[in-house]
């Protein structure tokens, strides 16, 4: 089992990425994902809505001689109008530890991301999602979330990792868009 969301994650990430595959990182933040995808992916497309987070991430990048990456200041909401040509779909939900927590996701604007890369995903993609429903607008984007993705019909695989005792600690959502039945 593993203790922490991220192992979970990273791990997932290293069995589905290759240097082949394009990864998009939709919540930047301090960068310490957009920089583990730069390691494991061929290009890393990272949007974020704050400057901030942009510019302190583009030199932390810069510091480990990373070019593989394109960070863009916009709501992942337009991030179909950057890039169309990827493997998945990279979501840290929250707001950016120890900076300004009323600029976090939210439900509405990760909802409609959700819905547009759900009805443009092929298969073999996916979305990863870590969800942090111990702060008060992080538990209604949780269930947003966990009740979207339930939801979807069985073109997708749908997977919920969770302490299910801890309904306050982060937990993960993976949605994969399954292989096309053959027709006969
Ligand atoms: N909870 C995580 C960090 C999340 S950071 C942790 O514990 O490590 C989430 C980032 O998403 C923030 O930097 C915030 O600016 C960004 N963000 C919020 N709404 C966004 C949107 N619509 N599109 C892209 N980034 C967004």
């Amino acid at each position: 089992m593993y203790k922490h969301m991220k192992q979970f994650v990273s791990h997932y990430l290293l069995d589905h990425l290759t240097k082949d595959d394009v990864v998009v990182d939709a919540t930047v933040g301090n960068g310490n994902d957009t920089l583990f995808l730069c390691e494991i992916a061929k290009m890393v497309y990272g949007f974020d809505i704050q400057q901030q987070a942009i510019d302190s991430t583009k030199a932390y990048l810069k510091s480990f001689k990373k070019k593989n990456v394109k960070l863009i200041l916009d709501s992942h909401e337009h991030l179909l109008n950057y890039v169309k040509d990827f493997k998945g779909v990279v979501f840290n939900l929250g707001y950016l530890p120890r900076s300004d927590k009323t600029i976090t996701t939210t439900k509405e604007t990760t909802l409609n991301t959700l819905n547009s890369l759900t009805a443009y995903l092929k298969p073999d993609m996916f979305i990863v999602i870590t969800c942090y429903p111990g702060h008060e607008a992080g538990l209604i984007e949780a269930e947003a979330v966990r009740t979207f993705s339930y939801n979807l019909d069985d073109t997708f695989n749908v997977l919920a990792y969770q302490f299910i005792k801890k309904p306050q600690a982060p937990f993960v959502i993976v949605i994969e868009k399954r292989q096309e039945k053959s027709v006969n």
